[in-house]
């Protein structure tokens, strides 16, 4: 089985390098695909789509590799592979950065920061740009800069037809829209054009540790504290053990801490004044907050969330933390078994719900956090099943508090209403009507799948 004229890689099980090829970052997803073609760009990416429907193979489409639910690789099926396609190229005087489609966050960091620009990423560096702004992006500019999405000036795509068409606000608007949110169902994406925004390249970051018995408490200061927070201000909030990364004590490596990570998008001399009242609140075990370069803070957690460990997620929007929500939050987050088990909690808001509803397929704007309960387990560990029980038993606590859901938190076969609450009836149906305008088949179904009608 091969593709003519192709000039990248192609893998099949009878190459050395077939396993490493078909792996992903969820270590929990085993999957033999039939081929894994390797494309060099978009003619290669384009012959792929082609050779896939003469032959009437199932297609996943690879970016970073990352999505927990595995859908970057099928069984049996062909993997378009664009992790061989990671250029960017910065235009410092437009503010603009030309992203290929199999590009890594730590990719686009690096080149756009030498010149002290950067756009909304994720918050590990070994994530995908492709599968992360097609479902939205969210990160620590989003409250000044906007999501992932509020900052794709154009995206040149590889349709079901083995077309290469280029969206933009002017070229194929619809196609322009469903990619802001949509996923991966209308097509391959080989390029992304991001808008660059001045940050840093020097930021005031880091997180600040409490005790997990704090969590209630630092919980509720923190609810007021990013109330009133300005845009500059970006923050997570991770329940779990303390990474026995260098940086902190020895002996506080693995003691369950509820952790506020913090990045300021503005001058270091502004940030100090705004963060002073959480680093100073209750009785923190370790404030790590210090001016640093932004592309190190992006990278700083990627060893605690390694390629090839195994995780399920469960995940959920939610509203402002009321006092209820809190000690829900409070009796459920330290509950798991495994020490690299975790929560994270994501503060939206700013610039992310002020762009209108119907901008783009990004549903769900006005939420305040989102959240993912997330069990970790590594081969030869029997934390899996506690902690996978753990995850659903957190959710279900959350039931009452839910709204909606981040498609790229989503977990492998949810189900289709999960998909339709991760954007609101009004922006599906609508996704709906372009998927079936640009796939009227399903070709690219191995995603949070949008069916045509
Ligand atoms: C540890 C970790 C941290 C994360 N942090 C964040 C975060 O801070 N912010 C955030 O917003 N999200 C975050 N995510 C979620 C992330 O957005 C998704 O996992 C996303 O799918 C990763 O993109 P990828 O290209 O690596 O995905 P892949 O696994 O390669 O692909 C996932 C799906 O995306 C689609 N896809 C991928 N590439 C293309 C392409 N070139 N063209 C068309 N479709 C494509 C396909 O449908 C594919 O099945 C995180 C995930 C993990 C595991």
């Amino acid at each position: 089985m091969e593709i003519d004229e192709f000039q990248g890689q192609q893998i099949t099980a009878d190459d050395a390098d077939y396993d490493t090829a078909r792996a992903v970052w969820n270590g929990a997803i085993d999957r033999f695909p039939r081929l894994i073609a390797r494309c060099s760009g978009a003619a290669d990416v384009a012959a792929a789509v082609r050779f896939a429907r003469e032959h009437d193979l199932e297609i996943a489409v690879r970016g970073g590799g990352h999505n927990v639910a595995g859908t970057a690789v099928c069984d049996d099926g062909i993997v378009i592979d664009l992790s061989a396609m990671r250029a960017v190229r910065v235009d410092p005087d437009r503010r603009t950065a030309q992203v290929q489609g199999g590009a890594l966050w730590g990719d686009v960091d690096r080149p756009t920061q030498a010149h002290g620009l950067a756009t909304t990423g994720g918050i590990v560096s070994h994530t995908g740009v492709a599968g992360l702004t097609l479902g939205g992006g969210i990160g620590w500019l989003m409250r000044k800069h906007g999501l992932t999405v509020d900052n794709l000036l154009a995206a040149e795509v590889v349709t079901a037809d083995g077309e290469l068409l280029r969206a933009s606000e002017d070229q194929h608007p619809d196609l322009f829209w469903a990619l802001r949110g949509g996923g991966g169902n209308f097509g391959v994406v080989t390029s992304f054009e991001l808008r660059l925004h001045p940050v840093g390249p020097e930021v005031l970051a880091g997180p600040v540790l409490w005790d997990a018995g704090d969590t209630a408490e630092v919980l509720r200061f923190y609810r007021d504290f990013v109330r009133d927070a300005p845009d500059e201000l970006g923050t997570v909030v991770r329940f779990g053990t303390a990474p026995p990364l260098p940086v902190v004590p020895l002996e506080l490596h693995w003691r369950p801490v509820l952790l506020v990570g913090a990045c300021y998008a503005g001058p270091v001399a502004d940030a100090e004044a705004v963060l002073r009242p959480l680093r100073a609140f209750g009785r923190p075990l370790l404030d790590l907050i210090a001016p640093s370069p932004y592309v190190n803070h992006q990278s700083a957690l990627d060893s605690t969330v390694l390629h090839g460990w195994s995780y399920y997620w469960k995940s959920t929007y939610l509203p402002e933390l009321g006092d209820d929500l809190i000690e829900v939050i409070a009796e459920h987050a330290f509950a798991c078994t495994s020490p690299r088990s975790y929560a994270a909690m994501f503060h939206l808001g700013g610039a992310v719900g002020r762009v209108p509803e119907a901008a783009t397929a990004f549903g769900n704007r006005q939420v305040s956090h989102a959240i993912t309960l997330d069990a970790v387990w590594r081969r030869g560990e029997d934390h899996a099943d506690r902690d996978i029980a753990w995850t659903r038993r957190f959710f279900a606590a959350l039931d009452s508090y839910r709204e909606g859901v981040y498609v790229n938190f989503l977990g492998a076969d949810e189900g289709p209403d999960r998909i339709r609450d991760a954007y609101g009836a009004g922006v599906y149906d609508r996704l709906v009507d372009v998927k079936t305008k640009y796939d009227s088949n399903n070709v690219f179904h191995h995603n949070q799948n949008i069916r045509p009608r």
